[in-house]
């Protein structure tokens, strides 16, 4: 019998043995076809940034205290990369890279699978249908969306949204690590189980990891950071029913609590 291939296994040994990527710059490979290297709605990026020789190159790990304007920039910077990226195929049939937006101080980070149709058409993390149910569930904690920051585990949007591939993660993940790096966020909440799997590197299902939280470590030295697993919003649509409710509530409420902030006694909806 075949043996089952653990994704998550196969991600984080590549990721071992391509070293520590905390800290290090994402390079285009070159010249794949599409739009990766140009794209119609982005800038192209500083000539520094992306080249043709594929070797990471040493970056200062940012200060977990980079200010607002400073962590701002080197989010821009990251962005830029992204929209140039041809290190997986899916940069060849996007329309539009995701990087994520938000707050550069944000003391939590929203971290979903991978953009969908409306993400890929207008370059911004969940404006679909989940995105509103994510922004429902920002609102009920008393946040508006330009408090938090919203990214995903793949910048580019997989064919037919299906589900993102090893070699994907692998090619992206160096994005958001160092997203998390630069905004160094109280909790990260992951947002259905590819991130949350991605993050905590386990095979546990969401339904098993949520309700408590873990740690995500972003890089030797630095404290960990805490981190929710809940259910992705895409689910709860599908899936929209008082328990499921209940319990992304709970998370959220546990999120609240740990950060301090006053808890709405309302958001069951
Ligand atoms: N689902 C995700 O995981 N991310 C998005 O940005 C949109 C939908």
């Amino acid at each position: 019998m075949m043996k089952e291939v653990d994704f998550n296994k196969v991600v984080r040994q590549h990721l071992e043995t391509e070293g520590f990527f905390t800290g290090f710059a994402v390079r285009g490979r070159g010249d794949a076809p599409g739009t990766c290297g140009m794209e119609a709605d982005s800038q192209p990026a500083s000539p520094g940034h992306i080249g043709a020789d594929s070797a990471p190159k040493p970056r200062p790990a940012p200060q977990a205290g980079l200010g607002p304007a400073e962590a701002q920039r080197e989010l821009d910077a990251i962005a830029a990369e992204a929209r140039q990226c041809c290190r997986c195929s899916l940069g060849s049939g996007r329309k539009n890279a995701v990087p994520g937006e938000g707050n550069p101080r944000a003391r939590i980070m929203f971290i979903g699978e991978a953009p969908g149709a409306d993400e890929d058409a207008q370059g911004r993390p969940f404006v679909g249908r989940a995105g509103q149910l994510l922004n429902k569930i920002i609102e009920a904690c008393g946040l508006k969306r330009e408090d938090v920051f919203i990214g995903n585990i793949l910048k580019c949007r997989p064919p037919e949204n299906r589900d993102p591939r090893p070699d994907e993660i692998i090619s992206c993940l160096p994005y958001l690590q160092r997203q998390i790096e630069i905004i160094n966020p109280e909790v990260i909440v992951a947002l259905g189980g590819h991130a949350a799997k991605t993050l905590l590197n386990t095979v546990k299902s969401v339904g098993q990891l949520r309700g408590q939280f873990h740690e995500y470590y972003a890089g030797i030295g630095r404290p960990p950071i805490k981190l929710m697993a809940t259910f992705h919003p895409a689910y709860l649509l599908r899936s929209y029913t008082p328990d499921n409710r209940r319990r992304v509530w709970e998370d959220m409420k546990r999120v609240l609590t740990e950060l301090g902030l006053p808890v709405p006694d309302r958001g069951r909806g």
